[in-house]
């Protein structure tokens, strides 16, 4: 169940009109947002190196022979760090801690292929590099959320066990993240993760589709203080971003813009593996570049989370105008 916070509690209660003005105040004197995110899917290259050496028969020995365990081409966490340390940003970084096929699943998932290849490529977050990469995020303060697992989107308990294991891992609470897939029930995704504790989340896009059909600025799906960030861009969206690297920038440019101008809160996906340029050429020089340029515009560039307390600060510093009186002081 939802610790109460009291601090949320303007949030919580403020008027459904009013949420626009506190989204520009929390912008401040920044012409947009720009809110950075990875989700941590596949943090070994494992079982893709076999499917991608079948597929790239081309590439089949460069796969193959970056499969092995001490090349480990998807390990790409230092580099983002260092990448953006350098741009002087931070980001958020969603990590999945998916259920265990043998312990967890049915004899009938036993004998779906679809499931073990899923399986091959699962990660348990409480293994030591991946913990020691969670808090060292951390503390050079970037924000760790939860990656809900796809049977999670539905379930409630499971989704809570999730951030449970990531917590005690983190020694910390999160508060917030993305399902895996996008993955949402209708509103009922959103009310579980509120319901455990999640104070937003960035799951409403499209893996295919970018821009802002979702609207400029976040929703408040239930009017109180649980925050919806929508997607703007997954990177595998971009049209050819390997052979067309400029065009890609300048799709990126475009939407900047179209941010500045309507004083969005935009937030971005790239999955940690696609800042290997020998792996996903262009995709590391279009994130950099789309960061620069953000940041040269005067957006305000940083985490979902980070978006979330200015909201709560922002609330908390305008007229107290709420949906309905304080009935005690
Ligand atoms: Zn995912």
């Amino acid at each position: 169940m939802t610790a109460h916070d009291d601090r949320l509690e303007p949030l919580a209660r403020l008027s459904t009109g009013r949420f626009e003005s506190v989204v520009s105040t929390a912008l401040n004197d920044h012409e947009f947002a720009l809110c950075l995110t990875h989700d941590v899917d596949r943090p070994y290259k494992r079982h893709q190196a076999l499917y991608y050496a079948l597929h790239e028969r081309s590439r089949m020995g460069y796969h193959l022979r970056t499969a092995l365990p001490d090349r480990n081409p998807y390990w790409q966490f230092e580099d983002i760090m260092t990448l953006e340390a350098d741009l002087g940003v931070r980001s958020a970084f969603y990590f999945l801690q998916e259920p265990h096929l043998l312990a967890d699943g049915s004899p009938r998932d036993w004998l779906s292929l679809e499931k073990w290849i899923q399986f091959l490529g699962r990660y348990d977050v409480r293994k030591e590099d991946i913990a020691a990469m969670v808090r060292e995020l951390d503390d050079g303060g970037w924000e760790v959320g939860l990656h809900g697992s796809i049977p999670a989107h539905d379930d409630r308990d499971r989704l809570a066990r999730e951030k449970a294991t990531i917590e005690d891992v983190l020694g910390n609470s999160i508060s917030g993240g993305r399902q895996h897939y996008l993955r949402l029930d209708g509103t009922q995704t959103w009310r579980h993760q509120a319901d455990i504790g999640l104070r937003y989340d960035a799951s409403l896009g499209s893996s295919t589709e970018y821009g802002f059909e979702h609207g400029y600025v976040p929703q408040r799906p239930f009017d109180d203080a649980f925050v919806e960030f929508p997607l703007t861009l997954m990177e595998v969206a971009l049209p050819d971003v390997s052979d067309e690297t400029d065009r890609a920038i300048e799709e990126c440019e475009r939407l900047l813009v179209e941010a500045a101008r309507n004083d969005a809160v935009m937030t971005v996906l790239w999955h940690p593996r696609y800042f290997n340029p020998d792996e996903f050429p262009g995709y590391r020089r279009c994130y950099r570049c789309l960061v620069e340029r953000a940041l040269e515009m005067n957006a305000w560039v940083g985490t979902p989370g980070q978006f979330y307390d200015r909201l709560v600060t922002a609330v908390a510093s305008s007229s107290p105008v709420t949906k309905e009186t304080r009935q005690n002081p």
